[in-house]
């Protein structure tokens, strides 16, 4: 379904508070939709406007005054007036500040409902602001992006993409890609004449052109990923190799965020640090062993499973210890396994033992690996032990690139979508096919791009990107 940009149209009246559940100093309520100044008019009395109702406000004028239930006043307030369509919405709105805690909101949002009102659903507000064309889809993504943004990066991206610079990019692409199918449809609707308005060597060109492009952005989701995640990193290790005091000790100065992941168990933890301006996100993993007791069963799997997701992993061993035969078969397992995977043996405890330089050598020569000696109880070579995080993980991820880049696992795979049927398009114009085909694989690869920004709607999409909002956003 192509959807056209109108004049907005307004909802049935909605509310909602938009602020956090608890007591705080303000909190606001906010509706939006037809009639709301109507709404307002038979709740709020402004103080010193001497019965000027807030229906005859200005756009964007702020009032202040009291709020009643009938006779009963409920609260002094602020309200703040939007007018059609300059508003979050596109929609008549009206924002009430009021004093902030649960029974004064509750009472607040309950008066709006018994005037005319309906509870907004999650992400309502931004959903009308997209239908009325306020903001595009993706900008409506990042709405929600930066709210839930838990570190710089992620916000910083999100702000970008709410700037527009990625829906630029896909509206340009989209344009061309238009203009090539227009063409095409022409040749078909003079198909009985055997025209051709535009030669097939030209055309292909635009089709590898703009497929090239698209594969660019499908190349940056990696990098967009990781700015908005940071590197997966995974420190593994026997159980008493030094893995927690290691997380600490690389944590200690540099810790950027505590996240509280949900499903944490003790199995494992998750926190983030920046070195260089590249975000770890750092995981501790329970111990690896090919023996181990039942009970343990859980946490290996955890930790295998923690090791397919992680961009590098620190593989960190005892050196104090003589045997490390094991390690190096689990060593040798991982590199096979997950051979895309960075991959960084350090040497721990190289304090306790004089034979660490020699061990290093030994573990080096056998598994073909570099292997860096550190001490973490004593902070010794962690120093070293960043700078080659840093190193092996060069490019992935830098805080200080600005260029566009796609960060949603959606526009990712709707761009590995259209990168596919742009190649199919390629290679029916090399094998001369018919027009009627060729046409058909642009139409797919316009409705990809469209997609992502909205200009085709889904509504199942639509649910999903919404419903991840929270009510009165
Ligand atoms: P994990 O089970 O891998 O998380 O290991 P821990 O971090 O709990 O460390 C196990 C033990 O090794 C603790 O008693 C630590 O104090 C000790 N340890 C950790 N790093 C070092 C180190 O660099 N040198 C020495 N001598 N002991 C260490």
């Amino acid at each position: 379904m192509e959807k056209e940009r109108s004049a907005p149209v307004q909802g049935e009246p909605i509310a909602a508070v938009a602020t956090p559940v608890g007591v705080g100093a303000l909190a606001i309520v906010r509706m939006s939709g037809e009639g709301v100044f109507a709404i307002a008019d038979r709740i709020f009395v402004g103080a010193r406007d001497s019965g000027t109702p807030l229906s005859a406000a200005a756009g964007y004028t702020a009032r202040f005054g009291r709020l009643y239930d009938g006779g009963t006043m409920l609260d002094e307030a602020v309200a703040l007036v939007f007018r059609s369509p300059h508003s979050f919405t596109a929609e008549d709105m009206v924002e009430i500040t009021c004093h902030g805690g649960p029974v004064v909101t509750k009472h607040v949002l309950q008066v709006l409902l018994d005037n005319g009102c309906r509870l907004a659903e999650p992400g309502e507000f931004t959903r009308r602001a997209f239908l009325n064309g306020r903001i595009d889809l993706l900008q409506a993504e990042a709405i929600g992006e930066m709210i839930h943004a838990r570190s710089e990066a992620a916000y910083r991206t999100a702000v970008g993409q709410l700037k527009g610079g990625l829906s630029e990019k896909l509206d340009a692409l989209r344009e061309r890609l238009l203009g090539s199918c227009a063409l095409l449809e022409l040749e078909l609707d003079f198909s009985e004449e055997d025209l051709e308005f535009q030669s097939r060597g030209e055309l292909s060109e635009q089709v590898d052109g703009l497929r090239s492009e698209v594969e660019r952005l499908v190349d940056s989701y990696q990098h967009g990923r990781l700015l908005c995640e940071g590197v997966a990193t995974a420190i593994i290790g026997r159980p008493n190799a030094g893995k927690s005091t290691l997380l600490n000790a690389l944590l200690g100065e540099e810790r950027a965020i505590v996240s509280h992941m949900p499903g944490t168990t003790r199995d494992y933890i998750e926190e983030c640090f920046v070195h260089d301006k590249t975000m770890f996100r750092l995981t501790d993993t329970a111990g690896l062993r090919e023996a181990v007791e039942e009970i343990e069963h859980e946490g290996i799997r955890r930790s295998y499973e923690k090791i397919a997701q992680a961009d590098l992993i620190l593989f960190l061993l005892d050196i104090g210890e003589e045997n490390y035969e094991e390690e190096i078969t689990t060593i040798q397992k991982i590199v096979d396994e997950y051979p895309s995977t960075k991959l960084l043996v350090v040497a721990n405890k190289a304090d306790s033992t004089e034979d660490a330089g020699e061990r290093m050598e030994n573990i080096g020569e056998e598994t073909g690996l570099s292997v860096l000696g550190i001490s973490a109880l004593h902070e010794e070579g962690l120093e070293e032990l960043k700078r080659e995080m840093n190193v092996m993980t060069e490019g992935l991820d830098k805080l200080h690139d600005a260029s566009v880049l796609v960060t949603s696992m959606r526009h990712y795979e709707a761009l590995r979508n259209a990168q596919d049927v742009l190649r199919n398009a390629g290679e029916l114009i090399g094998e001369q096919a018919e027009t009627e085909l060729v046409a058909f694989e642009l139409r797919s690869a316009l409705d990809y791009v469209g997609e992502i920004t909205g200009k085709v709607v889904n509504e199942e999409v639509l649910n999903l990107i919404f419903d991840r909002f929270c009510i009165g956003k």
